[in-house]
């Protein structure tokens, strides 16, 4: 299964993606969670795409291209992939395109998580990841068991640099701005799923597989 998640910063990419590659047992590539790997690590990669990240806006195309298609060359990529946070440009997908037909693939689906400006900020901002399994919580919608501790693995929870509200809002806004215009270029090629990200993740979960299998 080889597959993309299209959607605005706190739609619920990471939560279903979590469940999807659970499901069908292929990585999740996450451009974000890459960049931040390299943030914690201090690279030079890392070095350049938070003086982005921190602004809210997207890291250069030449940057994420080329760590996309290293990525996809890697063994565990031979059942598939779900692709989470990328591709976020028209040049994105288009490079996606180029580098999948010289392997002699395609993509079986986008799945689009469509969801209100409102609920977008609320959910961004209450967010809260485990540092070390990267679980995602939400201290409304869905918080852990005991508070800044993952039910899962016991790790510390953080909340990303990038989930203030004025960081979500600009993110919105480039969104709509560069990324929008993805569902449009998948749309031509029968490949958009479109559902409603303000749904419960667990029903969400099961339309998406559902969908998958017709
Ligand atoms: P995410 O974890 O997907 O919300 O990504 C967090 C931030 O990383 C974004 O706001 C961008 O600054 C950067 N980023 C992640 N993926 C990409 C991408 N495909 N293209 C450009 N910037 C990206």
């Amino acid at each position: 299964m080889r597959l993309i998640l299209l959607g605005p910063p706190g739609a619920g990419k990471g939560t279903q993606a979590s469940a999807i590659v659970e499901k069908y047992n292929i990585p999740h590539i996450s451009t974000g969670d890459i960049f931040r790997e390299n943030i914690k690590k201090g690279t030079e990669l890392g070095e350049k795409a938070k003086e982005y990240m921190d602004k809210g806006l997207l890291v250069p195309d030449e940057l994420v291209i080329s760590i996309v298609e290293d990525r996809l060359q890697q063994e565990d990529c031979k059942n598939g992939f779900l692709l989470d946070g990328f591709p976020r440009t028209l040049n994105q997908g288009e490079a996606l395109d180029e580098v999948l037909s010289k392997m002699g693939l395609n993509l079986n689906r986008v799945v689009n998580l469509d969801v209100g400006k409102e609920i977008l900020i609320e959910r961004a901002i209450g967010r809260r990841i485990c540092k070390d399994c990267g679980e995602v919580f939400h201290i409304k919608f869905n918080p852990s068991k005991k508070e800044g501790v993952c039910d899962n693995c016991g790790g510390k929870l953080y909340q990303r640099d990038d989930d203030t509200v004025e960081t979500v809002e600009k993110r919105i806004e480039v969104y709509h701005k560069q990324t929008e215009p993805l569902i449009d270029y998948y749309n031509k090629k029968g490949l958009i799923l479109n559902v409603d990200g303000s749904k419960d993740k667990n029903l969400l979960f099961e339309e998406i597989v559902k969908a998958l299998s017709e």
